[in-house]
């Protein structure tokens, strides 16, 4: 279906014209016409489904099509953590380019400058707000946002907010909002915690699943069983066999991203850390760097993993293997993105077998295990019921390489660049109304004379 079957905004049809979005993705065709229809709704869906869109492009036809307060926060979106926040807000920037529309992104950080900006953007008045729970709810205690007047509100990756311990926090903060909204619950999984907290907020809600926990069918993945102590040196192995670009390396903890990280720049390669011990701007430094391809190798902990949108990303190596099995859906979503190809290698060590067993049921597949490099060998069966038999040494596997691809550009130039973080949306919105506006053909006559000022 193409979003022009949708009865979306007009202008907002046009910034995906400019983003090269054509064609709706599952989720998005099954949840824009229920959201259009003010119903309540659950998406059950992962990352790289497009589900930001899938909320974004009703929601803001909706504060078009009918009448909003111009001064109350009409609509919510909350995320469990700044990165999405962050994502989601660039993301609203890009679908909004041709509207007039407030958006503020409220999501913490340490200094005071950062929350007087949030203040007074909220004060002046925004149609949405994006917001982590923990920063919104201070927010509500000092008095500086009213949702009293909010009739649509937003939760994306609910399983994951309520996994980080925010199930209190939403349900103070909806206490805050009227009766009388939308509610919006997108999720990756549906545990019974999920449909607890649908049961309590939400009201008669459509229910649209997309696959979940299947990793994207182009990801091509591969798990080396190895020792502990020769993970560093199989990714030294792949990083010989093909120069790491547009590389994640997942751990399961700061330290471990810490460690790994001073390892590999001492090794020359061009590599970052992110973990949640760096403030807000080093963080978002980090991201952009990555972004703008500036890094090669992003070592990361599980912050990376769901929720954030970085494109061309052409393997994933797991440094251990998640606990959690669904987390491992989430790291290696970060490749393949929107129908490319890419690899997912996981390090299994000692520690990492049980976790694998997990995963492995989750996938409902063994994954293909990789050949050690030279020199170095399968660990012997253990009390844990490993089952991988000799030891293997030889070239590592030759079989998942793919050659990296180009995306067409589908975020606007403006979130890369500008990325402001919370800004009334007027101000950098209504110079472009007066550029050279790039209309979709299918306009009308008024549309293009309005193009030819
Ligand atoms: P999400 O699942 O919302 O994180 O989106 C995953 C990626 O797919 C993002 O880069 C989106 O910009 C992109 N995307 C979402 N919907 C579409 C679409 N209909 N056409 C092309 N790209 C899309």
């Amino acid at each position: 279906m193409n979003f022009e079957d949708l009865e979306l905004n007009e202008d907002l049809l046009d910034a995906l014209y400019d983003m090269r979005f054509e064609k709706c993705t599952p989720i998005q065709e099954q949840c824009i016409p229920y959201i259009l229809a003010n119903r309540d709704l659950i998406g059950i869906a992962q990352t790289g489904t497009g589900k930001t869109a899938a909320y974004l492009l009703p929601l803001l036809t909706l504060l078009r099509r009918d009448p909003h307060p111009s001064d109350a926060v009409n609509c919510l979106i909350m995320a469990p953590t700044r990165e999405l926040a962050r994502q989601i807000d660039q993301a609203l920037q890009g679908f909004s380019y041709y509207m007039d529309i407030n958006g503020v992104a409220v999501y913490g950080g340490n200094d005071g400058i950062r929350y007087e900006q949030e203040r007074k953007s909220l004060t002046s008045g925004a149609d949405i707000v994006i917001a982590t729970p923990g920063r919104l709810i201070t927010h509500l205690n000092l008095g500086t946002l009213d949702l009293s007047r909010t009739t649509h509100l937003i939760l994306d990756e609910a399983d994951r907010m309520l996994d980080m311990g925010f199930c209190e926090d939403i349900l103070k903060i909806v206490e805050h909002l009227p009766e009388k909204r939308q509610t919006i619950l997108f999720s990756a999984t549906m545990p019974e915690k999920i449909a607890e907290l649908a049961r309590n907020i939400m009201h008669d809600p459509a229910e649209v699943r997309i696959a979940v926990s299947k990793p994207a069918e182009k990801i091509s993945q591969s798990v080396y069983i190895c020792k502990e102590g020769d993970k560093t040196g199989i990714i030294r192995h792949i990083f010989t066999e093909r120069k790491p670009e547009r590389v994640i390396v997942f751990a399961s903890s700061k330290q471990k991203v810490k460690d790994l990280h001073i390892r590999l720049m001492k090794d020359g390669y061009n590599v970052a850390a992110m973990h949640s011990d760096l403030e807000q701007k080093q963080r978002d430094d980090v991201m952009l760097a990555f972004k703008a391809q500036r890094i090669d190798v992003l070592v990361a902990t599980d912050i990376v993993a769901r929720g954030i949108d970085i494109d061309d990303i052409t393997l994933v190596i797991n440094y251990d293997a998640p606990r959690d099995a669904e987390d491992y859906v989430h790291r290696i979503g970060r490749t393949a993105r929107a129908g490319r190809e890419g690899r997912a290698v996981t390090l299994v060590g000692e520690r990492d077998r049980m976790a694998l067993s997990a995963i492995e049921k989750l996938l409902n597949e063994k994954i293909p295990r990789a050949d050690l490099p030279e020199g170095m060998e399968t660990p012997a069966r253990t009390k844990s019921g490993f089952s991988e038999k000799s030891a293997k040494t030889g070239q590592g596997n030759r079989k998942n390489k793919h050659p990296r691809k180009n995306k067409p550009q589908v975020t606007s130039e403006k979130s890369e660049k500008d990325a402001p973080t919370s800004r009334p949306r007027s101000e950098t919105s209504s110079p472009k109304k007066s550029n050279n506006r790039h209309r979709r053909k299918t306009r009308g006559q008024k549309k293009q004379a309005e193009t030819s000022d």
